[in-house]
């Protein structure tokens, strides 16, 4: 079966977040099973090369068209874990630089996704899945159905659905501007954005055209069903026969605490429980001296997220201060995509200045992040809305106990100690429902309470939990399942 995944990140090459973890996990996996699996992702900046293999120029001069002219961009060939990787180097630096965060975003990508798709087009072979992720290649599918179908090249279009949150509005001049007729697109069972008159949104001719869509969990899948706030509400409805959630894993080779370079004192699943607090500890006076926080044996909670609202940041902000009023450590990773975050996070820092039991962390630093997982005690994660979230599994495999709002991914794998509901065997975490300080603040509490009064059985489950299975071995099964049934 032959697969290709065009995406806009992919761990190790280059991450910003969740989606990176998502494709540098299942595409492996799915070689892993035999599949024949390729990736296209465009050339930028700071994408690490070193991890690659067998690095070369495939094409030297790929004419895309654009604005009146034809640009040449050079298509590199590698491989990694068994995945053939095309790299696209544009001619105008749309790539050069950073991921996302520029004001010509959606430009950038729909000249990505239209070299993409021309590419495999030129590339002459017979596909069996394209699987596109999120708005930012999202595009291609209907180009291919609409130009490109007659010259059946491609089997069937899987749509993987990371975040509802961005969708990539455009206007149909920026369509004219590839070579497509942006008017014929601007109709409301295709492109037409239902909210902004003049524009177009990419993830709703995704949405419209892939065979297949898949949100990253199935609570998740449920809620973008129920939303009727959300403004693509009934694209999602007039689509739900091909909507099916499935569960992102993690990469258990990478997450590893037995083999992870990155932190002080390696441990395992398969240790006796005295020797994982014990190693635990260790990392805990590790990270206490690298971040200048008080040498004391309390428990810490730890925050690692972009700082964005979907985070709740009011939420992490309440439940650090209540941590340091108990007069345990919390320890904080994140960094800035605005400026009201970004404005009142430095205020908390600095009026925080003296406090040796808090460490603000304002930046992406991959070793720490594996630091604080080994170090904490506790993660918390009380999103507005995740639609599967990976800090709480990789939490688990690093013997810290998530602390989250019941939303997304969140809900379908942390399972409340308290809830006399859940199966014993199942129970793993803390979790809450309301969107509010509050909520959090009491179940931080019971957590706290139960870290007091009942260690032992709260060691069990932190070495319980290390065991958890979140393995794209596992996961990428039900991928393969999707495949099949769509070819
Ligand atoms: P999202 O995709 O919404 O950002 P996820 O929970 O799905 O959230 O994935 C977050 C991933 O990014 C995790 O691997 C987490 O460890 C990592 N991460 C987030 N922020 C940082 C940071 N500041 N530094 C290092 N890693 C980070």
């Amino acid at each position: 079966m032959k697969i290709v995944h065009v995406a806009s990140e992919m761990a190790p090459l280059i991450k910003v977040g969740g989606l990176g973890d998502v494709v540098g996990g299942l595409l492996p996996s799915l070689a892993k099973n035999g599949l024949d699996v390729s990736l296209i992702i465009p050339k930028y900046a700071g994408i690490k090369l070193d991890y690659l293999k067998d690095l070369k120029i495939l094409d030297d001069d790929f004419q895309i068209f654009e604005k009146g002219e034809n640009h040449s961009n050079k298509i590199y060939q590698a491989s990694y874990k068994n995945i053939k990787i095309f790299l696209i180097e544009d001619d105008h630096d749309y790539f050069n630089k950073d991921v996302y965060g520029y004001s010509d975003d959606p430009i950038r990508f729909i000249y990505f996704s239209k070299a993409a798709i021309d590419f495999l087009k030129k590339h002459n072979e017979k596909i069996d899945i394209l699987h596109l992720h999120d708005w930012h290649t999202a595009l291609i599918a209907p180009i291919y159905k609409e130009l490109y179908a007659k010259d059946k090249f491609i089997k069937s279009i899987v749509l993987s659905i990371h975040t509802m949150k961005y969708q990539g509005q455009c206007r149909p001049y920026d369509l004219d501007n590839i070579g497509l007729d942006g008017n014929y697109f601007f109709n409301n069972d295709k492109l037409k954005d239902p909210t902004n008159e003049d524009d177009l949104n990419i993830l709703k001719g995704g949405l419209n055209y892939s065979d297949f869509i898949i949100p990253v969990s199935e609570t998740y899948a449920k809620e973008i069903l129920l939303d009727k706030s959300e403004h693509l509400h009934s694209t999602i409805e007039k689509n739900k026969n091909k909507i099916k959630g499935i569960i992102n894993g993690i990469d258990e080779i990478y997450w590893n605490p037995r083999t992870d370079k990155f932190i002080n004192k390696n441990y395992t699943q398969d240790d006796a429980i005295e020797k994982i607090i014990e190693a635990k500890l260790e990392n805990k006076k590790f990270i206490q001296k690298i971040l200048n926080l008080n040498n004391t044996n309390v428990p810490i909670v730890a925050s690692i997220g972009r700082l964005v609202d979907q985070k709740g940041p009011e939420l992490i902000k309440d439940g650090l201060l209540y941590t340091l009023k108990k007069n345990f450590q919390f320890v904080l990773l994140g960094g800035f995509f605005d400026s009201k975050n970004k404005m009142e996070f430095t205020d908390l820092k600095n009026s925080l200045k003296t406090n040796k039991n808090v460490s603000f962390n304002f930046e992406f630093n991959e070793m720490l992040s594996h630091q604080i997982y080994a170090a904490a005690d506790f993660i918390i994660i009380p999103s507005l809305f995740e639609p599967c979230g990976l800090t709480q599994m990789i939490a688990f495999k690093y013997g810290a106990i998530p602390i989250v709002r019941k939303t997304g991914g969140l809900a379908d794998t942390v399972f409340d100690l308290d809830d006399k509901t859940i199966p014993k065997e199942k129970k793993n975490g803390f979790t809450f429902m309301e969107f509010t300080s509050d909520a959090l603040i009491k179940t931080m509490d019971r957590a706290f309470k139960f870290y007091k009064e009942n260690s032992k059985y709260f060691n069990e489950i932190v070495k319980r939990n290390m065991a958890l299975d979140f393995s794209w071995e596992k996961i990428s099964n039900k991928y393969i399942d999707v495949y099949k049934k769509l070819i």
